[in-house]
């Protein structure tokens, strides 16, 4: 049945493993076994972890067929059937076609020798996803962490942070370069900010919905981190860092259901949003909040601005538009956090923003 959806596809098992341990986990299910999903091998045509119907201690007995039709079995207790139906039952999906829908949203990849000739072009919504997702080389890199501009060190940086977040500068183009890489530390792609004029250079056609920028830098910190400051943009992400405030940025206002399991598989069990002090800020952060909630057990706090928050109250006195600003006028320590629920409600209480219209755009 709708199984077969998956013959046309070569699915990176051992990616889709990492994160039903990460929804297991999230999910604090120990009746069966808290490791399950874990200590993945490659066998071959099967790739081993540890059983999420029975208890298989420290030796994987639970398997999935590496190649189309993905079916699992467990050697210990018996348990079988499609990949979609494991899925359901790691994520807590109610059934089987729930859990295919999950596997077509998030692990679609062209197989190399496809069997059957498919719109690529409509599922993957335009462009070829290999070229969006194309990693360049360390070099691209170090070719600009050589020069320095002023801009940054204007921006209130230290050389310790511009060095830790490998930002450069590019005499041709005459605009600042913050590498974005992948959790897993592959350029995806170089970010470029204009000194003398404001914006950036076109990213148009790069996959970046998958990346929390900043959390590759958060993942090789001695000691584990499990509470992250989340940001709109790179130089946010950066401020947090100078404030002893670990972060990630969206590059953008969006958070995408890609970045959340980023988040999850990283180990993030809390978030403090922290969007621009503005209303698309608050826009942003009531969003996010249903996100990260409908997909992940991530605790959500939210950041509010030392003065008055705009689209809670009035500004009477300076108001600081975000991280960066706090940061140059010294203030980064002045952030107080609360829970999202308390959040919302001041947002309620001060009455011009229609929450639910904010949560549900109605399509026009
Ligand atoms: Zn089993």
């Amino acid at each position: 049945m709708q199984n077969s959806l998956l013959s046309s596809y070569q699915l990176e098992i051992e990616e889709v493993l990492d994160d039903l341990r990460a929804y297991w986990l999230a999910r604090s299910i120990s009746r069966y076994n808290v490791s399950a999903f874990s200590k993945v091998t490659n066998k071959g045509e099967n790739i081993m972890f540890l059983c999420p119907f029975h208890d298989d201690g420290n030796n994987p007995a639970c398997g999935v067929e590496t190649e189309y039709p993905y079916r699992y079995n467990c050697f210990g207790c018996g348990a079988h059937g499609s990949l979609a139906s494991l899925v359901a039952h790691a994520v807590g999906l109610p059934n089987e076609l729930l859990g295919m829908q999950f596997i077509m949203k998030n692990y679609l990849v062209v197989s190399s020798n496809e069997r059957n000739p498919i719109d690529m072009e409509s599922i993957l919504n335009g462009g070829n996803k290999k070229d969006r997702m194309r990693s360049l080389p360390e070099e691209e890199v170090l070719r600009y962490t050589k020069k320095r501009h002023s801009y940054i060190y204007g921006r209130g940086f230290s050389e310790h942070t511009i060095s830790k977040y490998e930002v450069g500068y590019d005499e041709v183009t005459q605009a600042i370069t913050f590498p974005v890489r992948t959790s897993k530390g592959l350029i995806r792609f170089i970010k470029k900010r204009f000194v003398s004029r404001k914006g950036f250079l076109n990213e148009k056609g790069i996959e970046k919905k998958d990346i929390v920028y900043g959390l590759y830098y958060i993942l090789q910190a001695p000691k584990p981190i499990n509470e992250l400051y989340l940001n709109e943009s790179e130089t946010d992400t950066m401020s947090c860092y100078e404030g002893r405030l670990p972060a990630g940025a969206i590059l953008g206002r969006i958070l995408f259901v890609e970045q959340v399991r980023e988040l999850m598989r990283a180990g993030i069990k809390t978030v403090n949003l922290f969007f621009d002090n503005d209303e698309a800020g608050v826009a942003c952060t009531l969003r996010a909040y249903e996100l990260i909630s409908k997909h992940s057990a991530i605790r959500v706090n939210v950041v509010l601005y030392p003065n008055r928050q705009y689209g809670i109250t009035d500004i009477e006195e300076q108001k600081y538009k975000d991280s960066n600003d706090l940061l140059r006028n010294n203030k980064l320590g002045s952030i107080k956090t609360i829970p999202y629920l308390e959040y919302e409600s001041m947002v309620r209480d001060a009455g011009y923003l229609d929450i639910e219209e904010i949560k549900n755009p109605t399509k026009n």
